[in-house]
């Protein structure tokens, strides 16, 4: 990977244009974002999050990327495959400025084995999921979703609060950050396990965790007291998820709650092998990656065979979304999967509404803009109580990384309401310059990936991979400002096809346009996606919200 040492990425703030208009700049803005160090995890690798997440291919292809935008016309598209810029076309001005493809390879090739030899070629990069389209937003980006995860775990297993509760986890990057501060805002207790300590400082850092130990039995004793005295805590436990785990399960240890979000879905780049301190595994990952993948997958398989332990014991078990279960299982784990993924425990009714990680971003930089868009959800929601709770959550404890952004889980008609709200906001001037309006690929009608957003769908429609494409074909067709389609995004190679969007709320008539029509579209596939598969929710959904599903007479 081409390293530029000392290069530091920020975008502009403020009002004052670098490129033509402000969908070029919004991109060239967000692109430039997710590269900020106090946004991306490796920015001078280009890696912004989930393993080798990436924004751009390599520097050339950054840079020519950043001259294309800043000389794109305001009627023409930027095309991007795998993180390179390889055509500019005359388009016409509604239609979206970018179109990216990232890391698709045709099926019966889709895997690690293909893609690292392109890698290495310079033919491909991994795209992950907002990576390599260009709306992560850090740590808060995966918050909410996380937070309603645990409050759902809660609510079924715990009398609706983490409170005197302990969740044991792993995985304290980008996505996986999110995990000690969700648990927190609802009250429990958690140990987080990370090999590598700056990753745990740098959720200190930016109030995700609250403290960081190198002792297992340090880790309990905080937890044990704090547990008693019914206090919220979050501790980063300096190990290796694949000794930690089997550890809690010979001393007898249960807690409550056991997940994971190591980068399990990359195993030569996401998941450090037990027994190895994180240079010898980099050595090893450079002078011999078979068995440094070999090494893993074994260790991935110790993991899960303890987390099936604890499920044993008493704990309450979930998958994280990042594939684990399937690795131990082709290591011989037979009953991997008998613990169940978060989507089909927790977050399934939420998709049947259309709602998922809505998101926005002030190009401004100013956070004020976000107070403000803050306040508006507030007005325009005024009986969503668990909205409200977020999003005063959300104000006290998260701190911005990069450009300002807040998350916020909406569903089928209330994403258009807000975004034509926030349009308006933007032309009157009350907010100081142009709002991003995105969202996860993460969401409940741009992905097939059957062992997380659409595992076992109620019609057996799990790998079923047109819905994701139809996402990014419809929301091209309504003028988002950039569309994506990705593969192997969140669970790996092979693993998930998944589509992203984004739309620019640039105060002006043209955006009312694109968000009126951009802001059903991408919702309504959702909603569409589990009417069809036979969910009543999303059925009564789509016939109360006026969603047309022609084969249901909707
Ligand atoms: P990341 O690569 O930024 O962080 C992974 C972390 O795991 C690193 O801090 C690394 O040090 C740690 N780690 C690796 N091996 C370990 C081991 N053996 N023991 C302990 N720690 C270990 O990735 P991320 O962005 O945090 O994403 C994590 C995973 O979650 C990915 O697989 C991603 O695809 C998935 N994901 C899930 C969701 C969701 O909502 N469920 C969302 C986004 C990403």
């Amino acid at each position: 990977m081409q390293k530029t040492v000392g290069r530091t990425i920020r975008a502009s703030h403020g009002t004052k244009l670098t490129a033509k208009g402000w969908q070029q700049e919004a991109v060239l803005r967000m692109l430039m974002n997710n590269l900020d160090p106090d946004v991306a995890e490796r920015p001078e690798d280009l890696v912004v999050y989930g393993g080798i997440g990436k924004a751009a291919r390599n520097w050339e292809c950054f840079d020519k990327i950043v001259e294309c935008l800043t000389e794109l016309e305001d009627d023409e598209t930027l095309l991007v495959q795998s993180g390179k810029p390889v055509g500019v076309f005359k388009t016409h001005p509604l239609s979206p400025r970018v179109l990216i493809s990232n890391s698709v390879l045709v099926p019966a090739f889709a895997n690690w084995d293909t893609f690292h030899e392109l890698d290495k070629k310079g033919l491909m990069m991994y795209g992950q999921m907002t990576a390599g389209s260009w709306i992560y937003i850090g740590s808060q980006g995966i918050l909410q979703g996380t937070y309603e995860t645990f409050a759902e775990a809660a609510r079924q297993h715990s009398d609706g609060t983490l409170k005197g509760t302990l969740t044991l986890t792993a995985g304290l990057g980008g996505m996986g950050g999110a995990q000690t501060l969700a648990v927190t805002m609802n009250d429990g207790v958690v140990i987080g396990v990370d090999v590598d300590p700056t990753r745990i400082q740098r959720r200190i850092d930016t109030r995700y965790c609250d403290v960081m130990v190198y002792e297992i039995n340090e880790a309990l004793k905080l937890a044990n007291e704090a547990q008693e005295q019914g206090k919220a805590l979050s501790i980063g436990l300096v190990g290796n998820a694949a000794e930690i785990f089997p550890e809690f399960v010979a001393r007898g240890i249960v807690p409550d709650f056991v997940t994971d979000q190591t980068s399990a879905h990359d195993p030569l780049n996401g998941y450090v092998p037990s027994g190895y301190s994180l240079q010898a595994a980099a050595e090893l990952r450079n002078s011999n990656p078979a068995e440094y993948v070999k090494l893993s997958k074994k260790s991935m398989a110790a993991h899960v065979r303890a987390m099936l332990d604890l499920q044993r014991l008493g704990s309450v078990v979930f998958d994280y979304g990042n594939n684990i279960r399937q690795v131990a299982l082709d290591e011989g784990v037979t009953d991997a999967f008998n613990f169940p993924g978060f989507v089909p425990a927790y977050i399934r009714p939420l998709f049947c509404e259309g709602k998922g990680p809505f998101r926005w971003v002030a190009l401004s930089g100013d956070p004020e803009d976000i107070y403000k868009t803050d306040e508006l959800v507030l007005k325009l929601f005024p009986d969503n109580e668990p909205l409200h709770r977020w999003m005063q959550l959300a104000k006290d404890k998260v701190a911005f990384q990069g450009l300002p952004a807040r998350i916020c889980w909406l569903g089928y008609g209330e994403r258009v309401k807000l975004g034509l709200a926030i349009n308006e906001m933007v032309r009157s001037g009350e907010l100081s310059a142009p709002i991003v309006i995105g969202r996860d690929h993460l969401d409940c009608g741009s992905v097939a990936s059957p062992n997380r957003e659409t595992e076992s769908m109620k019609d057996g429609s799990d790998v079923v991979g047109d819905w994701a494409i139809l996402n990014a074909l419809v929301n091209t067709a309504s003028g988002a400002s950039w569309v994506s389609v990705h593969h192997g995004g969140g669970v790996g190679m092979g693993y998930s096809l998944h589509a992203g969007m984004v739309v620019v709320a640039d105060g002006s008539k043209e955006a009312d346009e694109r968000l009126s029509r951009v802001l059903n579209t991408d919702p309504g596939m959702g909603v569409i996606r589990h009417a069809d598969a036979g969910y009543e929710l999303a059925i009564e959904t789509a016939k109360e919200r006026g969603v047309r599903v022609p084969m249901l007479g909707i």
